[in-house]
């Protein structure tokens, strides 16, 4: 048997951001809740290598959602609130958690024919109301898991698709790189990346909109108006104008932060996807999606940004043929963002 493949304690908002908001908190108790956040998520994320990954959580061969209230505290996974086929209950978290990760197994079923997140059919557990006013949302290894938001900077974090589908898919690349990938480095950003890219993916498919007509915003819609309009860009990565003000992600090599966190240089392959995407034109859905995920599996645990840059033109050049136009394509974003 292999050895158990690396998981992570996965975050949508970056440790960074969550210090800034905090120095930038109106009263000494928002500050100290922030903080408090900051160090929460990582006792959290050191703590999730101790646990294997998936244990006990049965594939069940079909589309099977949980969703469980976390009542505001930090057990997992909860009080049960809405099993599959379940009618539609008064809270709306539990819904949108329920439709958000229904939305996200369609996709990998329908269009990249996995059946959900280990491609035998795992469970879809997902717990909301995590904690008070919990400024995240994460996957652990097993389980999504969100938070409420503290209504002031955030306002929940189960109301935008492609975070759901972000969270999602890092279950997917812990089952579909062989061994997962490394959350840390370069490996790392590419876990982030990858999630961005499938979640904004879920969400134009959702929407049926071309890459012309996608906004490309990671988080839309979780963030209060005076914080920002999203998270991050993969259109512009770094764009304040498009995100919040303490965006920091390079779009290029030129602009690599050394030993920077796994959500700042994953704004290098975001925009790498981003540039292929527009290039093949039409829906990221057909063509460019179908490459990165086939990627996946011709990454190892540790690979690095040229590592995808190698994985995706053989993708592209296995899907369409060597010389295809979609290999150039796929090719020629690579080089756009300096990383080949
Ligand atoms: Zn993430």
């Amino acid at each position: 048997m292999a050895t158990e493949p690396h998981s992570c304690t996965c975050f949508i908002i970056p440790p960074s951001m969550l210090r800034k908001l905090a120095d930038a908190a109106a009263t000494p108790a928002e500050r100290c809740i922030l903080l408090d956040q900051c160090e929460s998520s990582a006792y959290l994320r050191g703590q999730r290598s101790l646990t294997p990954v998936a244990a006990g959580i049965a594939s069940v061969g079909e589309k099977r959602r949980t969703i469980f209230d976390g009542k505001h505290k930090s057990t997992l996974p909860g009080k049960l609130a809405r099993s599959e086929g379940g009618l539609a209950v008064a809270d709306a978290a539990v819904n949108q958690a329920y439709d958000g990760a229904g939305a996200t197994y369609d996709f990998y079923r329908e269009v990249l024919k996995r059946n959900s997140i280990d491609n035998k059919g795992l469970r879809i557990d997902s717990t909301v109301h995590y904690l008070n006013k919990f400024n995240n949302a994460f996957w652990n290894g097993q389980q999504m898991v969100y938070g409420d938001g503290d209504g002031k900077l955030f306002l929940g974090f189960t109301g935008a698709l492609d975070v759901i589908a972000h969270e999602l898919t890092h279950g997917v690349t812990q089952h579909a790189v062989p061994g997962g990938l490394v959350y840390e480095n370069q490996s790392g950003a590419l876990n982030e990346s990858i999630s961005d890219v499938f979640g904004s993916i879920v969400k134009q498919w959702k929407l049926k909109q071309s890459v012309e007509q996608a906004d490309w915003l990671i988080g839309a819609g979780i963030m209060a108006p005076s914080v920002g309009k999203a998270l991050r860009s993969m259109a512009d990565p770094g764009n304040k104008e498009l995100t919040w003000s303490g965006d920091e992600q390079p779009k290029t090599m030129a602009g690599y932060v050394d030993g920077g966190d796994v959500h700042i240089n994953s704004g290098i392959p975001n925009h790498a996807f981003y540039t292929a995407a527009m290039a093949l034109k039409g829906n990221s859905w057909d063509k460019a999606g179908p490459v990165w995920y086939k990627a996946l599996g011709l990454l190892t645990s540790n690979a690095t940004f040229v590592d995808m840059a190698k994985a995706t033109t053989q993708a592209a050049t296995l899907l369409y043929g060597p010389d295809s136009a979609e290999q150039h394509a796929v090719q020629a974003a690579w080089k756009v963002v300096g990383v080949v």
